[in-house]
This record gives C-alpha cells, structure tokens and sequence, in this order.
C-alpha cells in the first residue's frame, strides 16, 4: 500500500473511533482520548511544534503557544498522525519528531500531513461542500483551517480522484 493510501485508512480509522462528527474536527480532545497530552509551550522561532514518547509514560505533543489556531491545529493533526504510525504501525514506544521550518520531507513526514489533512479535513465532506457549491475560504473556515492548508487539500484529493 502507498503511504498516503496508510495515512487516509489510519486517519479515518482515528474518526471512526474517537471523532463525535462535529466541526471543526476537535484535534485536541481527539489527541486526549487517545492518551495524548496537549501543551502550548514556548518554542524556538523555527519551530512549530514537537511530538515526544517516553517508554511508558504518555506522549506530550507542544506547539508554538504564537501560533494562530488554524495553525497549532494542524500542528497538532500532524503531531498525531506521527504517534498514531509509531504506535499502531511500528510498535513502537519511544520516539520523538521536532517540526522545524525547512525541515527535511521524509516518509514519515509526508505520511505525518497527510493523516493531518484527511484527519482535519474529512474526504466526504470536503466532497460534499464541493457539491453545494461552496468556495475553497468558506470550507477552510468551516473545518479550522488556513486557505493555504484547505487548497492543499483540495488539490491532493483532485490529484487523486
Ligand atoms: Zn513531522
């Protein structure tokens, strides 16, 4: 199976299970109930935010308390997809990402915004707002995401389709 075919099967599997169907999706109290701790925290200037797991204890993600909100929740949907591909897809249990700018576009970090975007942005309602017409800044509102995050998705789901 293709990377991105992993993370939309991974992140659908995240709604189905913890999701309660509202939008914007709710990152953080998914992030929660999966065990995950969620901090704003002061960071370096060029860093976004930063997933850590220590062996038996719960994994912390931070993210850059400056951040506008759109940002730190996809901040935050990223950090999870990385947790979620360690945890349930290697088995693994101490590991620990920093989301630098400039960084470099590993598998793990294309898989990383993927599950982001599918999880953010779920495909049929993306697809559904599509069908009634509405424009790319109403459905980045509606979901919590920046226009530059919601045109991402547009494109990679018209790529696919
Ligand atoms: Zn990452």
């Amino acid at each position: 199976m293709l990377v991105k075919e992993v993370a939309k099967l991974d992140a659908e599997q995240v709604l189905n299970t913890y999701w309660d169907g509202n939008f914007p999706v709710d990152v953080n109290g998914i992030a929660k109930k999966m065990g995950v701790e969620v901090f704003d925290s002061i960071l370096a200037s060029d860093i976004s935010g930063y997933i850590v797991k220590r062996p038996g204890e719960p994994a912390e993600i931070h993210v850059a308390t400056d951040h506008v909100p759109t940002r730190k929740r996809f901040t935050v949907a990223h950090e999870l997809g990385h947790f979620v591909e360690r945890t349930t897809r290697a088995g693994d249990d101490d590991f620990g990402y920093v989301e630098k700018r400039g960084g470099k576009r590993t598998l793990q970090e294309f898989y990383a915004d993927e599950f982001a975007g599918h999880v953010l942005m779920p495909q049929k309602d993306v697809e559904k707002m599509g069908r009634e017409g509405k424009k790319p800044f109403e459905m980045a509102k509606a979901f919590g995401v920046s226009l530059d995050a919601m045109m991402v998705r547009l494109r990679r789901l018209h790529a696919d389709a």
